[in-house]
């Protein structure tokens, strides 16, 4: 009987299930181990991607295409990974409910959590019910409506950039190179529901460095009118019909300003979720703040420092989902030149 190599894929977002199906293809036995009760991971939190506003619910389908009913790949529903070890040549992984999973190589494909807005009080997310996440205006935008919690279209909306990314009091100070062209697109989102609407984007820089990005920008300002202040929101308050009185500076006019909205959106930033900095720190691959550390960025991006471990997607640091999908090819490739040396 043919004696099949095993890898064990942790996580089952859109790097783990890219990597899963290319490994699986080259007739390797995978188990993917996730720790919801769902594949997917942060691709279920959007409705449409940026920059060309494909539906995330198609991009989803045609990414699980021989994902789940394929011979070659288990997927273990509700495993969350609590320990993952070498031994004997063998990666094992122990899950929180006391179950041991064995295998010739390991990907750590474990994505990333969103910023937690309350940790920026000052903006007022949890205290005052009309400032909300971009997660949550996209859950909202998904629904078919924008509203207040009064139940009303917001004539007057802001999004703000960098909530949790290049902020050195909340210690992170990497850019999460998604929530600009994310704000971009919400706000155009906005206008094209509510054209009557105004919509104000407050950022540091603007970084369009994605191909159209720097076209939907554009449009943004020319065909739906949105409007960008350079300036940061150093604290936010409510007024007694619930609308939401910012203060900020402009620092292009070098000017403090005031405005009221009728609903702010703070574009939270990417953090490494918490299995990746458990995991890679039991392995002495974790990087800075809490992420994984590849080999060598440049020329073995999905290999650890671990023989046998392999990184894909966001667990490195922040990626788009176009680069995610492709990374976790990538991984899968140098997982089979790997099991290959190893024969
Ligand atoms: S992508 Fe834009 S909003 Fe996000 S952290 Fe970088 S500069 Fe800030």
């Amino acid at each position: 009987m043919e004696n099949k190599k095993t890898v064990l894929v942790i996580g089952a977002g859109p790097a783990g299930i890219s990597a899963a199906k290319s490994l699986a293809n080259d007739n390797i036995s995978v188990t993917v181990l996730e720790k919801e009760d769902t594949f997917g991971g942060n691709i279920n939190n959007w409705a449409k991607l940026f920059p060309n506003f494909k539906d995330a619910g198609e991009v989803k389908s045609s990414l699980i295409q021989n994902f789940v009913n394929n011979q070659n790949i288990k997927i273990v529903y509700n495993k969350k990974v609590t320990e993952l070890k070498k031994h004997n040549q063998k990666w094992i992984a122990n899950t929180s409910d006391g179950e041991v999973f064995e295998s010739d190589a390991a990907i750590l494909s474990t994505g990333f959590k969103v910023f937690d807005a309350q940790y920026k009080e000052e903006l007022g997310y949890g205290i005052y019910p009309n400032v909300i996440t971009s997660v949550e205006f996209e859950k909202m935008y998904k629904n078919g409506k924008i509203l207040t919690v009064q139940g009303s279209v917001p004539k007057k909306i802001a999004f703000l950039n960098c909530v949790g990314s290049r902020d050195e009091k909340v210690g992170n100070h990497y850019c999460s190179r998604i929530c600009c062209i994310a704000a971009v697109k919400q706000a155009i989102e906005f206008k094209e529901l509510y054209p009557q609407s105004e919509a104000f984007i407050f950022y540091m820089d603007i970084r369009m460095a994605g191909q159209f990005y720097e076209e939907l920008y554009r449009k943004s300002q020319e065909k739906h009118g949105v409007v960008y202040i350079r300036g940061r929101i150093s604290e936010t308050s409510s007024t007694i019909d619930k609308k939401v009185q910012i203060k900020a500076e402009d620092t292009l006019a070098a000017t403090p300003l005031r405005m009221t909205v009728d609903m702010l959106v703070l574009m939270i930033g990417v953090e490494a979720s918490k299995s990746t900095t458990i995991l890679s720190k039991q392995n002495n691959i974790d990087g800075p703040y809490g992420f994984a550390k590849s080999k060598d960025i440049h020329t073995a991006d999905n290999y650890s420092n671990e023989n046998g471990l392999f990184l894909a997607g966001s667990c490195k640091r922040p990626l788009t989902l176009t680069e995610t999908i492709a990374d976790g090819k990538s991984a899968a490739i140098s997982v089979v030149e790997y099991l290959k040396q190893t024969k």
